[in-house]
C-alpha cells in the first residue's frame, strides 16, 4: 500500500470507546498521531469516525436527572451533543499537529441524488485539495429509522468509492475476518482475500453485532467485498493495535490484518454511484420479459420504453430507479433520463429513446 496517494480510514466507535462508554482520548490521540503521519508523508487521507453517540451518551450520563427517552429521542440527543464533542477533539488533536480538518455530516439522502453527491464529492475535493483532512460522520440528527446508512462501514464504502480512494482501511476493535469464531483459540485471521477467492463467508461470519456501535462483521465483509470489487484495496484491522496505520500501510504483516485484494477491471465513476445506490432508489420500473432478457444478455442494453409494464413511485430526472422483473423480483438498478410522469406516459410505446441508458444502469 506504499503507492496509495488517497486513503480513506473508517476508526469505529468501539476503537474510540472505553468498556466503561466515554471516549478514549489516549487511544483517540494515538490514532491522530499516526494520520497525521500519513498526511505528512504526502498520502491524503479522508477520515469516516464513528463515536458520536457513544460518545454523547456518555456525556449526558453525567447529568444528575437523566430523562427516559425513546430510542430515536435519544440517538438524536446523544448524536448532537456527542458530534460536537468529537469533532473538537479531533480538531485540537489535529492542531498539535499544524493540520486542519473540517467536519462533513453527511445523510444517505445525500447518496441517491447525483446533485447532492456532486456537491459532496466537490466539498471533499476542495478540502483535500487544500491540505484540509475531512473528518465525516453520518448525521445522526436527522437520519433516523429507514433513512439511516445500515452502519459507518456501509458510509466508508460510499465515501471510499465516490472518492476514488486507494484503499479503505476499517479499523474496528478486532485484527480482522476470523476463519471461524474469534473466541476459539483455533480460529485464526484470514490474511488475504483475492477477487476470485472462493469462501463460504456464513460459515465464518460471525452475526454478533459491535457493543457500541451498530456494524458487525457481516456488513464488514459485504462492504469490503463490494468496495474491492470496484478496484480499491480495502483492509479490516485493529484499531486498538498500537502503530496499526503504519503496520498496514507499510503492509509489513508483523500483526494480523485481513487484506481485500482490488480488481483490476475500471469502473466508471458514475457506474460505481450507481452501484452503491441500491438502498436509494426512489421508484420502481416493471419490465417484460423481453425487456428482462435483454438487459440481464451479455450484450450492453438500455431500458426503452417499450418494455416498461408499470411505473411506481414518484421521482425526477437522474434519480436513482429499480428496475423490477416479471416475477416481482428487483434485478437492476439506474439513473433515470427523465421524471416520473413522463415514464409513465412513454411506457409500452415504440421507437423512443432509452429511459436508462446502458452508462447508468447496474445489473445486479
Ligand atoms: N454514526 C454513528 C456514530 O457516530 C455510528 C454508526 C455506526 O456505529 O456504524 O455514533
Amino acid at each position: 500500500m506504499t503507492d496509495c496517494k488517497r486513503i480513506a480510514v473508517k476508526i469505529g466507535s468501539n476503537v474510540l470507546t472505553r468498556a466503561d462508554g466515554t471516549l478514549d482520548i489516549t487511544r483517540m490521540s494515538a490514532l491522530v498521531d499516526q494520520l497525521a503521519a500519513l498526511h505528512r508523508s504526502g498520502v491524503e487521507v479522508i477520515v469516516v469516525t464513528s463515536g458520536a453517540v457513544a460518545s454523547g451518551r456518555s456525556e449526558m450520563r453525567k447529568l444528575s436527572a437523566p430523562k427516559h427517552f425513546d430510542a430515536v429521542s435519544a440517538r438524536q440527543l446523544y448524536s448532537a451533543v456527542g458530534q460536537a464533542k468529537l469533532i473538537n477533539r479531533y480538531y485540537e488533536l489535529f492542531r498539535d499537529h499544524d493540520i486542519v480538518c473540517g467536519q462533513v455530516l453527511t445523510t444517505k439522502e445525500n447518496f441517491a441524488t447525483r446533485q447532492h453527491y456532486l456537491n459532496q464529492k466537490h466539498c471533499m475535493e476542495v478540502m483535500l485539495d487544500n491540505g484540509v483532512i475531512p473528518i465525516v460522520n453520518e448525521n445522526d440528527t436527522v437520519s433516523v429509522t429507514e433513512l439511516m446508512f445500515t452502519d459507518n462501514d456501509e458510509l466508508s464504502g460510499l465515501i471510499a468509492s465516490m472518492m476514488s480512494a486507494d484503499a479503505l482501511i476499517i479499523l474496528s476493535n478486532i485484527d480482522g475476518v476470523y476463519d471461524d469464531d474469534p473466541s476459539l483459540p483455533t480460529s485464526k485471521v484470514i490474511t488475504d482475500i483475492f477477487p476470485d477467492s472462493v469462501l463460504d463467508s456464513d460459515s465464518f461470519i460471525q452475526a454478533k453485532k459491535s457493543s457500541c456501535g451498530r456494524g458487525g462483521m457481516g456488513t464488514k465483509y459485504r462492504i469490503s467485498m463490494k468496495v474491492a470489487d470496484e478496484g480499491i484495496t480495502v483492509v479490516i484491522a485493529n484499531g486498538k493495535r498500537d502503530n496499526i496505520l503504519p503496520e498496514v500501510v507499510s503492509g509489513s504483516r508483523k500483526v494480523p490484518f485481513t487484506v481485500f485484494h482490488a480488481t483490476e477491471k475500471p469502473v466508471s465513476s458514475v457506474k460505481k454511484w450507481i452501484a452503491h445506490s441500491e438502498g436509494f432508489a426512489k421508484g420502481e420500473i416493471h419490465v417484460n420479459e423481453g425487456a428482462f432478457a435483454a438487459l440481464t444478455s451479455s450484450q450492453a442494453s438500455s431500458l426503452l420504453p417499450v418494455g416498461v409494464t408499470k411505473v411506481e413511485g414518484e421521482f425526477e430526472k437522474d434519480d436513482i430507479v429499480r428496475i423490477v422483473a416479471p416475477d416481482g423480483k428487483a434485478f437492476a438498478i439506474g439513473r433515470i433520463g427523465c421524471d416520473s410522469e413522463s415514464a409513465a406516459a412513454l411506457a409500452g410505446k415504440q421507437g423512443e429513446k432509452p429511459l436508462i441508458h446502458y452508462d447508468y444502469l447496474y445489473i445486479d
